[in-house]
C-alpha cells in the first residue's frame, strides 16, 4: 500500500482535501483525530499532561482543558516542544496500528506538523496542500474566529511555505475556489491508487 503524508499550513485545506480524498473511498488516518483520543482522560498522554502542567488542566468532569493548555503552549516554546514530544511518538505508534489493519492501494495520513516533528519513516511520498498566506489568515479567522495577530503567531510556529514545498512530492494548489481542489484531486487519486510515483504535480 502506497503511504502518503497530507500536510500543510493551518487554513491551507488539508481537512477539506482529505475529505474529498475521502469522498473518492480513501482510507484517511489524522494525525488530530489520534491525538484527541491520546488525551481523553486516563490515556497514557493524559496522565503525563496533567502531571506536568496540574490539576488546573482539568475541567469539572474530567476532561482535558484544551482551551487552556493551548494557550500555555501558544507563546512558550519549551512547553510546546515538552508536549510535542510527549504526543508525538505516541501518535506515530497509533498511526503505525492502523495502517497495519488496512487493505487498500493506498491511504493518506493527514499530519498537520509533519514538516515541523518529521520522522515518519512509514510515508513514501509527501502530499502539500499550499495557499498564499493571506488565504490561510482570511480562513482560520473565518473558522477559528482568531484575531489576525494570534494567527500571526501561530504561523510563526508553523514551518513557512518554502520549506514545506521543498520537501513535497505533490502539491494540491488551494488559492482559488473550492471547485478548484475536486479535480486536483481526482488526478492525484488515479496516479495513486495505480500506485504511479510520478513527479510533483503542478495546476
Ligand atoms: P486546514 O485543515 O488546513 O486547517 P481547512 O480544510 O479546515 O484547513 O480549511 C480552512 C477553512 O477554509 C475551512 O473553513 C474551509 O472550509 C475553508 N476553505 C478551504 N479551502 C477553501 C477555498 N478554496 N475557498 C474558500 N474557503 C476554503
Amino acid at each position: 500500500m502506497l503511504v502518503i503524508g497530507l500536510t500543510g499550513g493551518i487554513g491551507s485545506g488539508k481537512s477539506t482535501v482529505a475529505a474529498l480524498f475521502e469522498k473518492l473511498g480513501a482510507p484517511i488516518i489524522d494525525a488530530d483525530v489520534i491525538a484527541r483520543q491520546l488525551t481523553q482522560p486516563h490515556q497514557p498522554a493524559f496522565t503525563r499532561i496533567i502531571e506536568h502542567f496540574g490539576d488546573k488542566l482539568t475541567q469539572s468532569d474530567g476532561s482535558l482543558n484544551r482551551r487552556l493548555l493551548r494557550q500555555l503552549i501558544f507563546a512558550d516554546t519549551t512547553q510546546r516542544r515538552w508536549l510535542e514530544s510527549l504526543l508525538h511518538p505516541l501518535i506515530r505508534e497509533c498511526i503505525q496500528a492502523q495502517l497495519n489493519k488496512l487493505n487498500a492501494p493506498y491511504c493518506l495520513i493527514v499530519i498537520p506538523l509533519l514538516v515541523e516533528t518529521g520522522a515518519y519513516p512509514f510515508l513514501d511520498r509527501i502530499l502539500v496542500v499550499d495557499t498564499l498566506k493571506e488565504h490561510q489568515i482570511a480562513r482560520v479567522a473565518a473558522r477559528d474566529r482568531l484575531s489576525v495577530q494570534d494567527i500571526h503567531t501561530l504561523l510563526q510556529t508553523q514551518a513557512n511555505r518554502e520549506l514545506r514545498l521543498s520537501l513535497a512530492d505533490d502539491v494540491i494548489h488551494n488559492d482559488h475556489d473550492l471547485t478548484d481542489l475536486m479535480p486536483q484531486v481526482m488526478r492525484l487519486h488515479e496516479q495513486y491508487a495505480q500506485n504511479k510515483t510520478a513527479p510533483t504535480t503542478t495546476k
